[in-house]
């Protein structure tokens, strides 16, 4: 018998609900563990207060001086919150947080006198050891050290009884290391950008905010299962298993009710989510069995990309008391729904409006098309880009598979805003006739907020939508940090808007239009420019993949193929015009990213290749042994005439050792290409070589598995099988 699966299966439908207990209302519990408005009022002075506060709005420069202020009253109140460490918390490009406490608790200088101490210097700049983590050659290059600096506008929060403190992740040279440092200087461009564009509609606006509103997708599994796999625990994804015969068909996980163990576990988290400021709002099952999504009301970009790296820390810390395994893995399982992690984004004044949201003039609904039509631009002028962004081994499994967004960026706008285009595209060239000025204001522009109201055609295929007062990206990983995503999208759009005002302001110079004459004559020309980007139709249809090659539009399906987009000369003069990053950051991203691609498949294929040989293959000798001690004893029985008696055992024995010999052909074969590929020193010839050689060999391997695991004794099978993973609540 299997030991390990039928202990943990033993274990895991054994399990009392861990019980949990709401200690109050929400809204009293919110931001309790963040040095927010509220506690700062309490424990900064006057001059501290305002001083983080114009770092927050305005990006001001906070002196030494001042930290030391802001360092006191920070650790005031983390010590009333019995807190007794301090972290500096920071995204390097590992895909996970990073952090390394240190007490409080300081020793005088002779060691008779103890005391808790965190002054500025502490607060704002640490050197932590950072050589193992991922920089693509940079420190090799330049200086072996990086340091980590406060970011004031993200606000130090309380996991634990550790005070963790948001920072950057930079190199001495002042490239970027981390996540942060790029979405920063890409969220300060796209103000810029936007606020120059804005003006032409209301010179009150000082600044404009990107906001994001992500959407968490996730697998809970019963920790004891999930142990009892080895491709989950080290690949986080079931490499083989053959499908269950019940999975998602009968559509009956979907918004269900909410099994009791995952309902306790999720108003732990919610309330963990609460303490440290995270608005989570919404939570419900997925598609999938045991597949659940979390959302919160979304926030200022950077912010919310914290949060959403806090949260996925903070899942799998109270899955564990839960006895669940969180699978952010965007494919753990064939055959049924991957996760996803859709970024909903838009654009806010701080005179409170929202700019892809109509409003009640026709100047304001000017600004509305704009904005939305510059994002179409955007889009349409760096698809490659964007979907190089959102490439990563796992994320391949769910982009042009038969069940998420395809492989290919396009736009969807809805019916009643694509009639909104048509009609501005007849605008008249240089001056508009008074007719026409009215007839724009009255029944195209002027429409817009009804049409947005009954704009209900929401389109599932598409990776890029407009629903109703914001975009979103859909294409986005579970597993992805929304930093990569926002980055791009925030830094093309800027660049956009840059290139929109400048062509604006050349009308109105040049030709002496009118401003909004001027407008108009810009964006009819998007218009014409960017109709291949749009698409209504089925995203997942072959149809469109057709279509999509003759619009020009590119298709990588695969990170390898994908990546190179990356560092595409345009795309790093886009960059290093818009002083997001230099060219050596994008190199160095770029070969982080092509090179972690290696680095998970050949774990995968080295899991793969144990799992089958060492597992599969003597499970598989055990029952054709039994097997053959069974046709033994037949021909013991009934002598000569056995073989009627033994048919079908002796075709199982064959099938058996074909498969066996499969496996192991394959696994060597593998393992022989995976030798010749690791012998290129071109780190993207590499990573092709793992994609287009080495992957076909999983599904090779794992059919045999498969097939396998229908042939053999159900008490011998050593993995926890499909049906007790995605079943067992
Ligand atoms: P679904 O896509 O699952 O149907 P919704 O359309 O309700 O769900 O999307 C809700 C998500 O959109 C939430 O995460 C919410 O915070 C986010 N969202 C709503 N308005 C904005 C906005 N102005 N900017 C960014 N995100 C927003
Ligand atoms: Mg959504």
């Amino acid at each position: 018998m299997s030991t390990l699966r039928f202990q943990a299966l033993h274990d895991a439908t054994h399990r009392e609900p861990s019980k949990f207990e709401e200690s109050g209302k929400k809204s009293l519990l919110f931001g309790q563990n963040v040095f927010n408005q509220a506690s700062m009022k309490q424990f900064l002075t006057s001059d501290a207060y305002k001083g983080v506060q114009d770092a927050m709005q305005y990006g001001k420069k906070i002196d030494r001086n001042l930290a030391d202020y802001i360092a006191m009253g920070m650790k005031e109140w983390a010590l009333s919150k019995g807190v007794t460490h301090y972290t500096h918390w920071f995204q390097p490009l590992t895909g996970t947080t990073a952090e390394k406490h240190d007490a409080f608790f300081e020793t005088s200088y002779d060691g008779l006198e103890s005391f808790e101490k965190f002054g500025g210097a502490q607060l704002v700049q640490q050197e932590p050891d950072a050589s193992s983590f991922p920089n693509g050659g940079i420190r090799n290059t330049f200086e072996a050290r990086g340091y980590t600096a406060w970011d004031p506008t993200s606000p130090a929060f309380i996991f634990g009884t550790t005070l963790c403190i948001p920072t950057v992740f930079i190199s001495y040279t002042g490239e970027a290391l981390d996540y942060k440092t790029p979405l920063l200087r890409a969220l300060s461009a796209l103000d810029d950008a936007a606020t120059d564009v804005c003006k032409y509609f209301d010179k009150n606006v000082k600044k404009v905010t990107a906001t994001l509103g992500w959407e968490q997708e996730y697998f809970l599994i019963d920790k004891a299962l999930a142990n009892s796999r080895p491709d989950i625990l080290v690949t986080g994804r079931t490499l083989l298993g053959h499908t269950s015969a019940k999975g998602q068909q009968l559509d009956d996980h979907y918004f269900g009710s909410i099994p009791t163990r995952a309902l306790n576990y999720m108003r732990e988290l919610e309330q963990e989510c609460m303490l440290l400021g995270i608005p989570v709002k919404t939570r419900h099952n997925e598609v999938a069995p045991n597949q659940f999504e979390l959302a919160p009301i979304f926030e200022e970009t950077n912010l919310a990309v914290d949060h959403n790296s806090l949260l996925m820390d903070v899942m799998q810390k109270i899955a564990e008391r839960h006895h669940f395994k969180v699978l952010f893995h965007e494919k753990p399982f064939k055959g049924v729904n991957g996760s996803g992690k859709h970024n909903n984004w838009s654009l806010a004044t701080d005179t409170g409006v929202n700019l892809l949201s109509p409003g009640k003039t026709p100047m304001s609904n000017l600004q509305f098309l704009s904005f939305f039509i510059n994002t179409i631009k955007a889009v349409n002028d760096n698809e490659a880009l964007l979907r190089a962004t959102i490439a990563t081994a796992s994320n391949d499994h769910r982009l042009g598979a038969n069940e998420a967004p395809p492989a290919i960026i396009s736009v969807f706008i809805g019916e009643q805003l694509t009639k909104v285009l048509n009609n501005l595209e007849t605008v008249s060239d240089g001056k508009l006739s008074p007719e026409e000025k009215t007839d724009l204001k009255l029944n195209v522009v002027g429409k817009i907020p009804d049409v947005l109201l009954d704009n209900t055609d929401r389109n599932r295929t598409s990776p890029f939508a407009f629903t109703g007062n914001k975009w979103e990206f859909r294409a986005v990983g579970s597993t992805a940090n929304c930093a990569n995503a926002m980055t791009t999208l925030n830094a093309i759009v800027a660049k956009q808007l840059k290139d929109f005002k400048i062509a604006v302001d050349a009308l109105i110079d040049g030709k002496k239009l009118k401003k909004d004459e001027a407008i108009f004559n810009v964006l009819r020309e998007y218009i014409k420019s960017t109709k291949s980007i749009l698409f209504e139709g089925d995203g997942y249809s072959d149809e469109w993949e057709v279509e999509a090659i003759k619009r020009g539009l590119s298709n990588s399906k695969t990170t390898p193929t994908a990546l190179k987009a990356k560092i595409d000369p345009r795309v790093i003069a886009l960059y290093g015009e818009m002083n997001i990053m230099n060219h050596v950051e994008v190199h160095a991203r770029y070969e982080i990213e092509i090179e972690e691609y290696t680095k998970k498949i050949q774990i995968e294929a080295r899991v793969l290749g144990d799992i089958a040989r060492n597992h599969i293959i003597p499970t598989a000798i055990k029952y054709q042994n039994t097997l053959i001690e069974n046709v033994r004893g037949l021909k013991e029985i009934f002598g000569d005439d056995f073989e009627k008696t033994a048919a079908e055992q002796i075709i199982l024995i064959k099938q058996i050792s074909k498969h066996i010999e499969g496996i192991n052909r394959n696994v060597a074969e593998m393992i022989a290409i995976r030798k010749e590929a690791n012998l290129l020193t071109d780190a993207q010839k590499m990573a092709e070589m793992y994609c287009d050689k080495v992957i076909p060999f999983f599904d090779e391997i794992r059919r045999h598995c498969d097939k396998l695991e229908l042939l053999v004794d159900d008490e011998i099978w050593p993995l926890t099988k499909y049906r007790e993973l995605l079943f067992t609540r």
